[in-house]
């Protein structure tokens, strides 16, 4: 089956979409050729956010005059009815559109802020106003954490829920995905290879359609991208043992300090580029790129050891990672070993 209805809704798409974080890294004119190469290749499911910098726009550029023929979504951040209200007047304007498809709550991460969407003057009510008016027509939430979008799903009426599904992040199969099919609600995977940590996006696509994700939005900034991820379409069935074998076995080296790179602890009130400092450390021993990484953490103005453990990025972390933690073991490790 190579194409779905989104849970209850009427939006018809592809089950490979495309996820708008990495164009950010690219210039407007790749971006709109990446984008517009997808269109071309038959994707019809483009999600972006507010917050991924330019996206939205680079989209709009590819996607405007196409909207009759594709489903676009997009996130925000806002919490309150005002604030999404003025974040969707920005989407519309930015993407070149009358009426967005499906507007996410984008990752509610904690027990407060959905309360605080749920409650009088939350972001809730902004969207249910903005569906009254037609600018927006689905109403969706993304999150990290399988527990609280079920909460969500028991609280509200959501549409659509979006969240990261790989071999490493695969709680939504047990914990999320069965209550998503009984209440009709369709099921959206980001992070299809944790973030581009994992190498087979082939069977990474494969595994995550075969275990009952509706779509999955892998991100693409590269053209041959495109076919590739979108071939796993044309032959979609589960994984053989040998198969799981590879995936498991690459999830086993990634351990309990999996940093994700999705940078919802930033900024450190210290001004440590906390993911470059994760990221590296896993170049100095994993990769064993040790002068290469040392190099890389001498240049830096805050290292490890500028870290005073306030856990703030703790707290903001959706998986938890004990950064301080991390940073002191990172820290004495690499000075030990530039002694011996
Ligand atoms: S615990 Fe350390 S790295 Fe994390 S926010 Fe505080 S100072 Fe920054
Ligand atoms: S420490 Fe946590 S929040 Fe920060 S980038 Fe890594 S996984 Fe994301």
């Amino acid at each position: 089956m190579t194409e779905v209805t989104l849970g209850r809704t009427d939006l018809r798409v592809k089950r490979i979409g495309f996820g708008g974080i990495p164009i950010q890294r690219l210039s407007k004119q790749e971006a709109v050729e990446v984008v517009a190469k997808a269109l071309d290749a038959g994707v019809n499911f483009f999600d972006t956010s507010r917050i991924y910098t330019d996206s939205e726009e680079k989209m709009g550029a590819a996607l405007r005059g196409h909207y009759n023929r594709i489903v676009i979504a997009t996130k925000s951040y806002s919490r309150d009815a005002a604030g999404i209200a003025k974040d969707i007047e920005t989407c519309l304007h930015t993407l070149g559109t009358d009426c967005i498809d499906l507007f996410q709550l984008h990752n509610i991460s904690r027990e407060e802020e959905l309360q605080q969407v749920l409650g009088s003057g939350g972001a809730l009510e902004g969207l249910e106003a903005a569906q009254k008016a037609g600018k927006i027509r689905y109403i969706g939430i993304t999150g990290h954490k399988p527990w609280l979008l079920r909460k969500a799903v028991e609280s509200y009426d959501f549409k659509t829920l979006q969240f990261p599904f790989n071999i490493i992040e695969n709680a939504c199969i047990a914990e999320l995905i069965p209550v998503a099919q009984k209440k009709g609600i369709g099921t959206i995977a980001m992070k299809p290879v944790a973030g581009g940590a994992l190498s087979r996006v082939d069977l990474n696509l494969r595994y995550i359609l075969t275990n009952g994700a509706d779509v999955a939005i892998p991100g693409m900034d590269k053209l041959e991208q495109i076919p590739q991820n979108f071939s796993v379409l044309d032959n979609l069935h589960p994984l053989n043992p040998e198969e799981m074998a590879l995936l498991e076995k690459e999830k086993e080296e990634w351990s309990d300090n999996f940093c994700r790179r999705c940078e919802y602890c930033m900024p450190c009130p210290q001004g440590l580029n906390i993911t470059f400092l994760h990221l590296l450390g896993v170049y100095y021993f994993r990769y064993d790129l040790k002068d290469w990484a040392w190099e890389r953490i001498q240049s830096l103005p805050k290292k490890y050891q500028d870290c005073i453990g306030c856990l703030e990025c703790v707290n903001k972390c959706p998986y938890n990672l004990d950064t301080p933690e991390i940073f002191k073991d990172t820290w004495d490790k690499i000075l030990k070993d530039r002694r011996d």
